[in-house]
């Protein structure tokens, strides 16, 4: 994994408050304590601010959110 990719990673189990992920992230990443913690604190600031989460699964989530959204406008017509 690219180290950019560790901390993207690491600032969404922030966000979403995943100490098991944090945990194999920063053991199986070169990556200090120090910067493992800044990240996961910048996610659950995120998350406070409510900016949406980049994750794949929230993304996927958002996008059926959306699909159910459109659903009932279809059905008006
Ligand atoms: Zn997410």
């Amino acid at each position: 994994m690219k180290r950019s990719d560790v901390l993207a990673h690491l600032r969404i189990a922030g966000y979403h408050d995943d100490t098991r992920s944090f945990v194999r992230l920063y053991t199986e990443n070169r990556v200090s304590l120090a910067v493992a913690n800044a990240e996961w604190r910048r996610g659950g600031k995120m998350k406070a601010a409510g900016v949406p989460c980049t994750c794949r699964e929230c993304k996927d989530n958002q996008q059926l959110a959306n699909r159910s959204v459109d659903k009932p406008g279809a059905l008006q017509k």
